[in-house]
Order: C-alpha cells, then sequence, then structure tokens
C-alpha cells in the first residue's frame, strides 16, 4: 500500500485479522458497502451470496432474520424499516390483477385498512372488510375466492381473536394465500404459520424490539415465499437500518420472559379493571365474560398482553381528561413497551378510518387500549381506575 499519509488516512484499519472470536454482541455493520478482492466473490455477493452492498442484504439485518424465523417456525424471514413497509410489501407480492379480490379485518388496525384501500383502488383489487370473527366468514371466503386474506392474530383495538384454523381451511380451499399479522401477541403467544398461515407478520416496533426505541417489520413464512419478498426488497430499498436491527435483536433476547410477565400483569389488570363500576366492559381474551374466550383458549398461549375497556358515559372529551390524569401509565399511540401504554382507540389506532367505518368496527369514543407494562399490575390499575375517575369527574 502507498505510504502517503492522504492515501493511508483512507484505507489504512479497513481490514480486520483474522480473529476466531465470535462475540456474544454481535458488531453493528454500518458498512453500506463491502469491496472484494476477487471479483468472482464481488459477483457471488451481488446475488446475494455474501454483503456487498446494504440494500441487498447487510449482516445485523440477517441475524435479526434468522432470530425472528426461529420464533416464527419459519423457514425464511424478511425484515423491513417499520410494520407498515412489511405489510405493503406482503401486499405487492401478490401480483394483484384488476378484478381481483383481498379479505381484511373490517375490526383491525387502522392504518392498514387505509393502506390497503389505497392500494386496492389503484390496481381494480376489490377490498372487502369482514369480521372474521363471524360465523359465515368461512363460508363467505369460499365464495368470495379472494387472492389474500389477512387477519389479525388479536385484533387492533377491540381484541378479538378469531379461529385461525378455520380461516386457513377456507383459503387453502379457494387457493387465497393467508397472512396473519401476529403483532400483538407476538411470536412468544401465537406461532400463526402452525396454525395454517402462509406468512407471519410482526411489527417489531412493538413486543419484539420491546424498548420503542427502532421501527421495524418483518415477514416470516416458507422459504420459497419469502425469496420472492426479499428479491422485491431489493428493487424497493425498505430495509432495516443496521441500528435498528442491532436494537431489535437486542430486545428479542428477552422477549420469552418479558412476554410471560406482561401476559400475567394483563390478566390481573384485566380482573381486578372488570370489577369496576365506573367501566362499561372490560375486554380482554383471557377473561371469561369475551366473546372469543373459548377459541382463545385454543388458538393463543395464554391472554395476551392487551386489555381493552370502555369507559362508562365518556366520550370524546373524558377520554382525553382519562389520558392526562395517568400518572404511571403513559398515553402514548404504540405498544409493546416495557412501560404501561394507553391510548384512546378512536383518536389514534383507528384516527385513519372514516366515522362510518369506525362505527362499522365498534369503535367507540369510550374506548382504551392499554399495553400492560411491568411495572406492579397493582400500581398499574390503581393508576387507571384514578384517571377513569378524574375523566369522568368523578
Ligand atoms: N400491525 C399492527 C397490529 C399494529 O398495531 C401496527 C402499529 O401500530 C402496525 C402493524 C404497523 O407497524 P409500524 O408502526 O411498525 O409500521
Amino acid at each position: 500500500m502507498s505510504t502517503k499519509q492522504k492515501t493511508l488516512a483512507v484505507h489504512a484499519g479497513t481490514r480486520l485479522t483474522g480473529s476466531k472470536a465470535v462475540p456474544v454482541s454481535p458488531p453493528i455493520s454500518v458498512s453500506a458497502v463491502s469491496w472484494f478482492d476477487s471479483s468472482d466473490d464481488l459477483d457471488g455477493a451481488l446475488d446475494g451470496k455474501d454483503y456487498a452492498y446494504a440494500r441487498i442484504s447487510a449482516p445485523n439485518t440477517t441475524l435479526l432474520e434468522e432470530a425472528v424465523a426461529a420464533l416464527e417456525g419459519a423457514e425464511a424471514c424478511v425484515a423491513y424499516a417499520s410494520g407498515m413497509a412489511a405489510l405493503r410489501s406482503l401486499f405487492e407480492a401478490q401480483d394483484f390483477r384488476p378484478g381481483d379480490r383481498l379479505v381484511m379485518p373490517a375490526d383491525g388496525y387502522g392504518v392498514t385498512r387505509a393502506l390497503y384501500k389505497k392500494l386496492c383502488a389503484a390496481l381494480g383489487v376489490e377490498l372487502h372488510a369482514l369480521k372474521l370473527t363471524d360465523a359465515g366468514t368461512q363460508a363467505r371466503i369460499r365464495e368470495l375466492k379472494p387472492r389474500l386474506v389477512l387477519a389479525e392474530s388479536i385484533t387492533n383495538p377491540l381484541l378479538r381473536v378469531a379461529d385461525l384454523r378455520e380461516l386457513a381451511k377456507a383459503c387453502r380451499d379457494v387457493g387465497a394465500a393467508f397472512a396473519v399479522d401476529a403483532t400483538f401477541p407476538s411470536p412468544m403467544g401465537q406461532r400463526v404459520l402452525e396454525l395454517g398461515a402462509d406468512y407471519a407478520v410482526q411489527s417489531t416496533s412493538k413486543w419484539l424490539n420491546g424498548h420503542s426505541d427502532a421501527l421495524g417489520g418483518t415477514v416470516s413464512g416458507a422459504r420459497s415465499r419469502i425469496d420472492v419478498l426479499r428479491a422485491a426488497r431489493v428493487l424497493s430499498g425498505d430495509v432495516l437500518g443496521p441500528f435498528e436491527a442491532w436494537l431489535t435483536l437486542r430486545g428479542l433476547r428477552t422477549l420469552p420472559v418479558r412476554m410471560k410477565a406482561h401476559a400475567e400483569h394483563a390478566a390481573h389488570v384485566a380482573r381486578r379493571l372488570a370489577e369496576s363500576p365506573l367501566l362499561e366492559r372490560v375486554i380482554y381474551p383471557g377473561l371469561a365474560s369475551h366473546p372469543d374466550h373459548a377459541v382463545a383458549r385454543e388458538v393463543l398461549k395464554d391472554g395476551g398482553p392487551m386489555v381493552s375497556f370502555e369507559i362508562r358515559g365518556a366520550g370524546r372529551p373524558e377520554a382525553m381528561r382519562f389520558l392526562e390524569a395517568l400518572k404511571v401509565g403513559r398515553p402514548g399511540p404504540s405498544l409493546g413497551d416495557v412501560c404501561t401504554l394507553v391510548m384512546h382507540a378512536a383518536s389514534a389506532s383507528a384516527r385513519r378510518l372514516t366515522p362510518e367505518e369506525r362505527k362499522a368496527a365498534g369503535i367507540r369514543e369510550s374506548l382504551i387500549r392499554v399495553s400492560v407494562g411491568l411495572e406492579d399490575p397493582d400500581d398499574v390499575v390503581d393508576d387507571l381506575l384514578q384517571a377513569v375517575a378524574q375523566g369522568v369527574g368523578r
């Protein structure tokens, strides 16, 4: 190499000596580009055999994808810059033609609904928003013969739990691809591929990361399906950055213990909230009063980490006063953190639905969604109930 300082400043220290050490915490590989001594090696890397350019593949993303695939029980996984990017890529991979049909929840995450509505309209695809927990849904899927059915494991924010095994059968009968957004239970609470889904979707921004410090999304499934998505990601550029991948992988390491505690706390919070006369109803799949309790016991590992409730007699002003009165729970529009996050559904997760869509979904102004954190669960309940009392002026 040249001994000229300008050249050395640019080129010295770029090669690691051949250490056999495997770091317990992976290094954050920030380089977007790698170069190769051999043009054959470079050629192979451009086909994805090694790391040439971070839009094709990147080490921290690969490690995260391997970990998520393992948790989902999938052959492969592909990671994206956000959950919405994952859902958009999933849609685009279906190769929709005008006149094709798509089925999705009428009572699911509002942003997914808004995105799919827009994508369907642009392509002339018919969007059928159904309540997937309704008795006639399987028959309707067989009748509609959609190209894609998207379900949510536990719907956002009403926490309905559909029998994925039955939906999967209907999808198989008509050759529909079946995708499940399993963000709410995480792979610890439900392995959707084992229940018959073709794709498992996660917004890793939530429980997998667990600390609200990185957005991300994944789609997992059979290698043949994921390879299509991976090839499309090289073109779309919807990649996850190395630091986000690293943070998400670090969070994921504690997912099993966190999810067990979140579900135990949520069950405790739901049971105590159910005793309050200030609440019209408490929605928790682990409570016998939940409309899908029997199904939930079969398809979920536990009642899950989320609790929703309706404040008796509350409209938007009361709900906003409630949020401002919280002292332990944080009124943040997300879920999946170690701290309790509390959200007014109509103005946050369902914000992008039209008032008619919200009404049809059953999302009222009095509906509150709680992502139960790791604080002492009695502190969480006491805080929610004092804030409810303040919200409604009691
Ligand atoms: N899916 C569900 C069920 C969600 O709740 C969210 C976000 O709240 C998303 C997908 C979108 O994920 P992201 O915010 O990572 O884009």
